[in-house]
C-alpha cells in the first residue's frame, strides 16, 4: 500500500464520510479507531485499533503521514503538540482546538473578541449561580455532547445533577432563541476560505433532529452576519478545515454564538447531496492545502433528517421498503448498532418545494427509525 497522505484520528460517522469523500479524491487515509468494528474503521483498510489518548499509539498511526486530522476534539492537547514538535501537521492545531474542548474557554476568547454571546459565568459553587441568577442553563465545559452535560435550571435544585457532576461547570442565560442556526465555513492553513449557506437546525431532547438548507426566511443581513461571524473566528481562532458555529437566532432578531465545532458537523451532512462541495471533501482538500471547492447548493431547498435508532433494529433490511416509498432520497447508514435515540444514518432529499422535500426526507427517516410509511 503506498503511505498515508492523511492520518484521521477517530473511527466515528465523520470519518466514515471522510473517506467517502477520499475516495473520490484518491487520498489515502490512515484510521486510528476505537475498535475493530466502529463506522469508519468498517471502510477505512488502513486501520490502527488502539486508545487516541496514548501517545505511543498516536505516533504509530501518523508515522508516515504528514497531515493529522480529527473526526472528534477528544484528544489531549499535549498529544497534539508533541506531534506537532515531531514534525506533524495537526489541522486543526491544539491551539484552535481548545475553543471547540472548553466552553469557558470559548466564552472567554468570543468576549475578548467581542463576538456576541448568551451572558455567561464560570461558577463553582451555587452562591455563584444563586448570584448569576434564574433562569440559567448550567453546562460542563467539557465532554459534554447532544445535550448531556447541559440543565436548564429555574431553581437552585434543579442544579443538583449539574453540580453532583464534579465538573466545571459554566452558567449562561436562557436564551429565548426563535431558532437554531449554523454557520460552516471551511479555511486552509494558506488562509482561503469558503463558507456555506447558513442553515437551520432542528433539536429534539437535545439532539440535533433535522436540518434546513437554507434557513427558510433568513433576513439577508442576519445571513451575512452569521458568515462574517464564522469566517471571522475562523481567521482569528487560526482554525483548518471546517469550523461549524451554532447561533441563536433570538426573538429579537441577534445572533447569539452558542458553541463551535472543528470537524465536520451533522449541520452540514446535507452538503453531501445537497451543495457543490461537501462538507467532507471541503475538510480534507482545506487540511491538504488543496484549492476549496464552492460551496453555494445544488438546489434551492435541501432537507437533511437524522436517523435515530428506533423500533428497526436491521438498517440493511429497512433499505428496500424507504427506496419504494421514496426512491429520490439520500441514504447515508452508519454502519452502527442501533439504540434508542442513538444517530445510526441520515436521509437528505433537495429539491424546489420545501414542504415537499421536508415531507420526504421526514417520511424517509421515519420508516427507518419505526417502520411504517408516514402518510
Ligand atoms: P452540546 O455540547 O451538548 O451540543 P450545547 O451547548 O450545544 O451542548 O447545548 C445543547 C442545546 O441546549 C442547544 O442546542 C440548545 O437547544 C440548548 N441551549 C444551550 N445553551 C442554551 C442557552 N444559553 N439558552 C437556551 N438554550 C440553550
Amino acid at each position: 500500500m503506498p503511505s498515508p497522505q492523511l492520518a484521521v484520528i477517530g473511527g466515528g460517522q465523520l470519518a466514515r464520510m471522510m473517506q467517502q469523500a477520499a475516495i473520490g479524491l484518491g487520498i489515502h487515509i490512515r484510521l486510528l479507531a476505537e475498535a475493530p468494528d466502529v463506522s469508519a474503521a468498517q471502510v477505512v483498510p488502513d486501520h490502527v485499533v488502539g486508545d487516541y489518548t496514548n501517545l505511543d499509539t498516536l505516533r504509530s498511526v501518523v508515522a508516515e503521514a504528514p497531515v493529522v486530522t480529527f473526526d472528534h476534539e477528544h484528544v489531549p492537547p499535549e498529544h497534539l503538540r508533541a506531534l506537532q514538535a515531531e514534525g506533524h501537521a495537526c489541522r486543526p492545531g491544539p491551539h484552535a482546538l481548545l475553543f471547540a474542548q472548553d466552553k469557558a474557554a470559548m466564552r472567554q476568547r468570543l468576549g475578548a473578541l467581542g463576538v456576541p454571546c448568551p451572558r455567561n459565568a464560570a461558577i463553582s459553587t451555587r452562591a455563584d449561580l444563586d448570584q448569576f441568577g434564574y433562569p440559567a442553563v448550567v453546562k460542563t465545559t467539557r465532554g459534554g455532547y447532544d445535550g448531556k452535560g447541559v440543565w436548564v435550571v429555574h431553581t437552585a435544585a434543579d442544579a443538583d445533577e449539574a453540580f453532583a457532576s464534579g465538573r466545571v461547570l459554566l452558567a449562561e442565560e436562557l436564551v429565548d432563541f426563535r431558532r437554531e442556526l449554523s454557520a460552516l465555513v471551511v479555511r486552509s492553513p494558506s488562509g482561503e476560505m469558503a463558507s456555506y449557506p447558513v442553515v437551520e437546525s432542528r433539536q429534539a431532547n437535545g439532539v440535533c433532529a433535522e436540518v434546513v438548507a437554507p434557513a427558510p426566511g433568513l433576513d439577508p443581513t442576519l445571513d451575512a452576519a452569521a458568515r462574517g461571524i464564522a469566517e471571522r473566528l475562523a481567521a482569528e481562532l487560526d482554525v483548518t478545515g471546517i469550523l461549524a458555529v451554532e447561533l441563536f437566532e433570538t426573538a429579537d432578531g441577534r445572533l447569539l454564538v452558542n458553541e463551535l465545532a472543528m470537524r465536520p458537523h451533522n449541520t452540514g451532512h446535507w452538503t453531501i447531496d445537497g451543495a457543490r462541495t461537501s462538507q467532507f471533501e471541503n475538510h480534507l482538500r482545506a487540511v491538504l492545502d488543496l484549492p476549496l471547492g464552492p460551496t453555494g447548493a445544488r438546489a434551492p431547498w435541501s432537507v437533511m433528517v437524522n436517523i435515530l435508532g428506533g423500533s428497526v433494529a436491521d438498517l440493511e433490511a429497512q433499505r428496500a421498503s424507504v427506496l419504494a416509498v421514496e426512491p429520490d432520497i439520500k441514504i447515508h447508514l452508519y454502519g452502527k448498532p442501533v439504540k434508542a435515540g442513538r444517530k445510526v444514518g441520515h436521509v437528505t432529499a433537495y429539491g424546489d418545494d420545501l414542504d415537499i422535500v421536508t415531507a420526504r426526507a421526514r417520511r424517509a427517516a421515519a420508516m427507518f427509525t419505526d417502520g411504517a410509511p408516514q402518510s
